[in-house]
């Protein structure tokens, strides 16, 4: 096969700097795309390639990472390249971890994770320089100097205009956002400043390397309130020593206990729009609560 053919091994074969690879296996566990570990004489590399989307899916994960992995915090991999396939399709080149069965568990990912939360900030406000997607629905990341404009806008009002168009959901749609446009009051003495955030923290995207530290992977990352950082934890079994050392380094805001619903909100919305209408009371039962409390 010539070398163009094959951009993964051609890469890994040139500024990868290996001369040989000695064997490529399939890894099982992901969701979306096809991973392969290749083994070389410099090391693992880990690949993931996808036959139907064009490279944009995986600049944006590149550019999560790459950013993740600048604060120098918690342990993300280190993306290399990003490029298309011949046949059509792309793939996303990235260093291999080695995962271990020790685990410095929940305290130290708390920790890092603030750590992360902390050093990962923007200039240009709320949102991320590329679209990318959560699962896999659109998550539009328009830069936004106001957070609850953002969080109304692009994250509620996107899932909820998508479950008006695609299941004619008005109901949800209507009431949803009679809350998107009254969140305010939530906010009260509330400072929030952009931060880096994974975007999709749920267990499936959570392990440890063979040192017990924590590594997170699979990001939808964009710059929001950190705490917005905690609508997955519904699938991600945080206890109270991974939030208290969290807030070690991130000090809880006023008001966060009556947040933690809104920012998981977004989610159960995504998965009603992905998985259909077993995450619909959920969703809905989150919105109404609200509306009664807020009295809207
Ligand atoms: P998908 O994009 O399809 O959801 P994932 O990112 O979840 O794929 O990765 C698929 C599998 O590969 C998972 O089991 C995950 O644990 C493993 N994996 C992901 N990134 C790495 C990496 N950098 N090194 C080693 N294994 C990885």
């Amino acid at each position: 096969m010539a070398m163009s053919e094959d951009p993964v091994r051609e890469w890994i074969l040139t500024e990868g700097k290996a001369t040989q690879i000695t064997k490529s296996t399939p890894v099982g566990g992901g969701c979306i795309n096809l991973a392969t570990r290749y083994d070389t004489d410099v090391g693992p590399f880990f690949v993931k390639t996808n036959r139907r989307v064009d490279e944009s899916m995986f600049e944006g994960e590149a550019l999560g990472l790459k950013l993740m992995y600048e604060t120098y915090t918690i342990r993300v991999p280190k993306p290399f390249k990003v490029g298309s396939l011949p046949r059509g399709g792309s793939y996303i080149i990235m260093e291999f971890i080695e995962f271990g069965a020790a685990r410095s568990g929940q305290p130290a990912l708390g920790r890092k994770l603030a750590e992360m939360h902390k050093a990962g900030k923007s200039e240009k406000g709320f949102g991320f320089d590329v679209d990318n997607t959560i699962g896999s629905t659109p998550q539009v990341n328009t830069w936004t100097s106001d957070w609850i404009q953002f969080y109304a806008e692009h994250r509620l009002g996107y899932q909820l205009k998508l479950a008006r168009d695609q299941f004619g959901d008005s109901s949800i749609y209507e009431k949803g956002q009679r809350l998107a446009k009254n969140l305010a009051p939530l906010f009260e003495n509330v400072v929030i400043e952009p931060c880096l955030l994974h975007g999709d923290l749920w267990s499936g995207n959570v392990t440890y390397d063979k040192n017990g530290e924590p590594v997170i992977l699979d990001p939808a990352c964009y710059y929001g309130h950190n705490e917005a950082e905690f609508g997955m934890s519904w699938c991600a079994g945080f206890g109270s020593s991974f939030y208290n050392s969290y807030f070690e380094v991130m000090p809880k805001q006023p008001g966060f206990e009556n947040r933690r619903d809104l920012y998981m909100l977004y989610h159960y919305l995504n998965h009603y729009n992905l998985f259909g209408s077993s995450y619909r009371s959920s969703a809905l039962s989150i919105i109404e609560d609200y509306l009664r409390m807020l009295k809207i």
